[in-house]
């Protein structure tokens, strides 16, 4: 009777140490925990998660151990991969083996085609109130790391408005650009990076449908495939504007 009793109060310890583990874990994260990247191919999360088996290939053929499988405290979803930036970035390895090897296409091996430039991995964003180039110090360590240096980021003149008399030079990203490695991330040299990689969709907004760059060809072929079935009724405007109706 005693063994029994100490048995389940023995268990009773373990599952209390665990709980008591689990929330201190989660106490312990930050918030850059609440975030991961995805590899490389893996763009649109639905897609992605609908394709991957779990089945850890990629993690396997990435030469630079940047993968991992999350765990069950991690943020991603439990056994599909992840990696994050500040710990080992994505090296971009040429014939990208990630998506070479997943057999399930949920990395898109469009991209072994189109090859690396083509990546949408995650986009840096450039915290200004940290990064010491904005308090007119000289870093350029990001810049430097960028595998797309001077196109995805570039270094651009900003005055001083504190002095009034000095320039800054300053890490600017090119949204267009920027595949998402993380690369700069890892160089930034504040305790915390001022600059780091988050998933697309954290970082993009959407013009809408009714918005048009003029300048830009492929976007102006909107135009062409635009409904105008729907015509703006000029006259009920002009007695609008005139009379102040309700249109
Ligand atoms: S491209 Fe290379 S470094 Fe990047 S995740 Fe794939 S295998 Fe790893
Ligand atoms: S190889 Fe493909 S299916 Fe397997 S874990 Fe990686 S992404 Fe998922
Ligand atoms: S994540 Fe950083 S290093 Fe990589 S392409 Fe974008 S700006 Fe360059």
């Amino acid at each position: 009777m005693k063994d029994r009793r100490e048995f389940f109060s023995s268990i009773f310890k373990s599952l209390c140490l665990c709980t008591a583990g689990g929330f201190l874990a989660n106490l312990a994260l930050k918030a850059s925990d609440n975030y991961a990247l995805r590899p490389p191919g893996a763009e649109d999360e639905k897609r992605f998660l609908s394709k991957c088996i779990r089945c850890g290939l990629c993690v396997k053929a990435c030469p630079w151990n940047t993968l991992k499988l999350a765990s069950l405290l991690d943020s991603p979803k439990t056994g599909t991969p992840f990696f994050k930036a500040r710990e080992i970035p994505c090296y971009l390895c040429k014939d990208i083996p990630c998506i070479k090897e997943c057999p399930t296409d949920a990395l898109d091996k469009k991209h072994l085609e189109q090859g690396i430039e083509s990546l949408k991995i995650g986009i840096a964003v450039v915290d200004s109130s940290t990064c010491i180039s904005f308090w007119g110090l000289q870093c350029d360590a990001c810049q430097r790391a960028c595998p797309l240096i001077d196109r995805a980021l570039k270094l651009e003149y900003k005055r001083n408005e504190r002095t009034a008399k000095h320039a800054f030079l300053v890490p600017v990203v090119d949204n267009e650009v920027c595949v998402g490695c993380g690369l700069c991330e890892l160089a930034c040299v504040t305790e915390e990076p001022a600059i780091r990689v988050l998933p697309r969709e954290y970082v993009l907004g959407k013009a809408g449908a009714h918005y048009v760059k003029g300048w830009d060809k492929n976007d102006e072929k909107r135009i062409e495939q635009a409904d105008t079935s729907k015509h703006f009724n000029t006259k009920k405007a002009q007695d609008y504007l005139n009379n102040g109706d309700d249109l």
